[in-house]
Parts: C-alpha cells; sequence; structure tokens
C-alpha cells in the first residue's frame, strides 16, 4: 500500500495525505494572496505558505477512501504551523 493519497478535491488546493509514523495526516496549507500581502509586511510573495495544518484522520474526508486497516481508533489531534511571523 502506497505511503500517501491524493484524490480529485485536493488537486484544487494544497492538499495532501500521507501516512506519518503510524496514522494517516491530512495536510492542507494556507498560502499568501495579494490581500495578505497587503495586510502582513512579513510575507514576501503570493503563494507562500502561510500556515499549514496537519491533522489525524483513518479516511480520506474528501473521497472516503478508507486509509488505515487499523481497528485501533484515530484520537483526534492535529499540528499548526503558522509561517506568518518570524
Ligand atoms: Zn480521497
Amino acid at each position: 500500500m502506497s505511503d500517501n493519497h491524493k484524490c480529485e478535491s485536493m488537486a484544487l488546493a494544497e492538499a495532501w495525505i500521507e501516512k506519518s509514523g503510524r496514522y494517516w495526516v491530512l495536510n492542507i496549507n494556507s498560502v499568501a494572496t495579494e490581500q495578505d500581502l497587503e495586510d502582513n509586511h512579513y510575507l514576501e510573495e503570493i503563494g507562500q505558505t502561510i500556515r499549514q495544518v496537519t491533522i489525524q484522520i483513518k479516511f480520506c474526508p474528501y473521497c472516503g477512501f478508507k486509509l488505515s486497516k487499523s481497528r485501533n481508533n484515530v484520537i483526534p489531534g492535529f499540528e499548526l504551523h503558522d509561517f506568518s511571523k518570524w
């Protein structure tokens, strides 16, 4: 089984699913728009990653594909990385 999953919905944004250790995680990047650059002078260019969230999952929330064959429950959790500040 492949260690990542990408389907049609995820092609519309910077989003991808991968296996990270024992868990499958959904990663979503929030990228800078022109308005973000005007509001925040730390940002340098349109399209740069402002924030990234990583969420533990068992199924793909977009197509329903079952990622984990494990019967163990996935403990809800996330990591948030904020790249908009120094
Ligand atoms: Zn999917």
